[in-house]
């Protein structure tokens, strides 16, 4: 993931107007925009953020793709995990290195692909995903970023029929029912372990809440994280117009070590 460009490799061609295009190097190949052809021979050998020219004299950056710019630019089969979420949930469910994370469904990987980064690879990801097409595409996304050598078993079943796992340090939950995945959370994570659940509406969060409460779990949260860009240019620095105001809520629990007594809420 450093040095200069190499053949197989992909790098991101960012034109004077922001656009961006994600391409494989291949020996030899061409691509093609509005604004001309680039060789990719061109890039190869460079390092990253040299600028190119097209063959119609048009400037263009290679960047080497961060883990935000690949999951933004790659394929989806389910809707993605965005980077915004995707930090906060690396803190909230503390994913560190060496962890071994369950996560169901995996969806296009992107979540993946940020869990395996941060578990290194000392830690491992099993992933449940009731799709198999889904699966073979985030497996395919995955090792396009990561390359094929990452601790990942993504297995094709229903996380709510039951987890095979145990000693799960961390489970982290993208799908629409977790509540039915609690009482199985709390049989495979070890005590202090976290139960982390990404969901679009806020009904699901207080179900999901509800079930918490009677099963050993403590400590429960549930937020939105709010991102604001901002336009910079000369004088002009202001709030963008536009902004994403809803992707999903996060909810966080800890595993308690005893089972909560009778009515009394598990905090
Ligand atoms: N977090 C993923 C996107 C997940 S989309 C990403 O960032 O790319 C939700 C996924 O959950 C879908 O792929 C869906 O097939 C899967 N799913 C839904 N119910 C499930 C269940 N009961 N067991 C396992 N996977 C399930």
């Amino acid at each position: 993931m450093t040095g200069e460009f190499s053949p197989g490799e992909r790098v991101l061609l960012v034109d004077n107007r922001r656009r961006r295009h994600l391409v494989v190097l291949v020996a030899g190949g061409q691509f093609h925009t509005h604004a001309g052809i680039i060789q990719h021979d061109d890039v190869i050998g460079k390092p990253d953020g040299s600028t190119v020219r097209t063959s119609r004299g048009a400037r263009l950056t290679g960047w080497r793709p961060t883990l935000s710019e690949y999951i933004l630019e790659m394929p989806r089969g389910a809707q993605v995990i965005y980077p915004k979420d995707i930090g906060p949930i690396l803190m909230l469910a503390d994913i560190f290195p060496g962890a071994r994370v369950l996560e169901s469904g995996v969806g296009s990987g992107a979540l993946t692909s940020a869990l395996l980064r941060a578990v290194g690879p000392t830690g491992s990801v099993t992933g449940y995903e009731i799709r198999d097409d889904f699966a073979q595409r985030a497996l395919a996304n995955v090792h396009g970023f990561l390359g094929p050598d990452v601790p990942l078993e993504v297995q094709v079943r229903d996380v709510y029929e039951g987890i095979d796992e145990h000693g799960v340090d961390r489970i982290v939950l993208d799908l629409p029912e977790p509540w039915r995945v609690v009482k199985h959370a709390a049989e495979t994570l070890v005590p202090g372990g976290i139960l982390l659940a990404y969901l679009p509406t806020i009904l699901q969060v207080g179900r999901l809440r509800e079930e918490l409460v009677s099963a050993p779990f403590a400590l429960a949260e549930s937020l939105e994280v709010l991102q604001r860009g901002w336009h910079v240019e000369g004088q002009s620095i202001r709030p963008d117009h536009r902004m994403v105001a809803h992707t999903g809520f996060l909810t966080v629990a800890r595993r308690m070590a005893d089972e909560p007594p009778p009515s009394s809420g598990g905090e």
